[in-house]
Parts: structure tokens; C-alpha cells; sequence
């Protein structure tokens, strides 16, 4: 028996129940419905009102998905995979070609600047969705999203 008080009305089913009529979504579900700024659980409402800013609740099956809380989590994501995806080109560049140094600050600064923008809502949406899936809130006070059952 699975009791979920965060994303709903409390609800008792012996399936992942999380939201009156949905399931917890698989993990890659989550992830990509994340990605798509669409609601883990069903897929349906949107992740953000404004750029960053996260919905209060899923405007189509009620998750609230304001208590999810990636906060530095995307900054890091989008760090790291940008990092590693332009740094390789960059090291390239200065070794075959050696440009100076203030056109290397001329292309890739902003080239930088252009894809973590870029990348920042669709890597939070994600992580939204990993932290739906996965039942965290980040808020120690409140019960987790997906208590695990007693016994
Ligand atoms: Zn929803």
C-alpha cells in the first residue's frame, strides 16, 4: 500500500498512485515529459508560467509541482554538460590554429552565454521530472512525495 499526500488529495492504492488517476510515471517518461515543459505525471499541463518560474500546480491533473524544487540543480546540469560538450572544440581550436586570445573571448564567451541559456529550461524541466519520479521536495518538513509504505 502506497499513501502520497504531496501531489494530491491523500490516496491508498497497491500501484504507484500518486495523483487520483495517474501513476508514477517510469523514469524516462518523467525525464522527457520534463524535458518538453510538459507535467511528469500525465503529460498533459505545462512545467513553467514564465521562463524558470514553476507552475503551483499542474494545471490538468493537480500535481503540485511547485513543492518539486531543482534550484541549483539546473545551473549545474547545463554547466557541466555544455562544459563538456564546447571545451573539447575550444582546446581544439587553440591547437591547431592558435587564434588570440581575444578572439577566443570573442567567439566563445558568448557562444557559452547562448547555449546554457538555451539549455537551462529544458534541463530543469527534465529535473523536474527526475524529482517527481524519484519524490523529492526538498522541503524536510513535509512528508516525501512517495512515502514508502510501513513494514
Ligand atoms: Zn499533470
Amino acid at each position: 500500500m502506497l499513501r502520497c499526500t504531496i501531489l494530491g488529495p491523500p490516496v491508498s492504492s497497491n500501484e504507484e498512485s500518486c495523483t487520483p488517476g495517474y501513476t508514477r510515471p517510469a523514469l524516462g517518461v518523467a525525464l522527457k515529459r520534463g524535458l518538453m515543459n510538459r507535467c511528469p505525471v500525465c503529460g498533459e499541463g505545462r512545467v513553467f508560467r514564465g521562463f524558470l518560474k514553476l507552475v503551483p500546480a499542474c494545471s490538468h491533473c493537480g500535481t503540485e509541482l511547485g513543492r518539486l524544487r531543482p534550484d541549483d540543480a539546473a545551473p549545474y546540469a547545463v554547466i557541466l554538460i555544455t562544459g563538456h560538450v564546447l571545451l573539447p572544440p575550444v582546446f581544439w581550436i587553440e591547437r591547431v590554429y592558435q587564434p588570440p586570445m581575444w578572439l577566443h573571448m570573442a567567439l566563445w564567451l558568448p557562444l557559452f552565454a547562448i547555449v546554457c541559456t538555451l539549455m537551462l529550461r529544458p534541463v530543469k524541466g527534465a529535473l523536474v521530472g527526475l524529482f517527481c519520479r524519484l519524490g523529492i521536495t526538498g522541503n524536510e518538513q513535509a512528508p516525501n512525495l512517495y512515502p514508502t509504505p510501513p513494514g
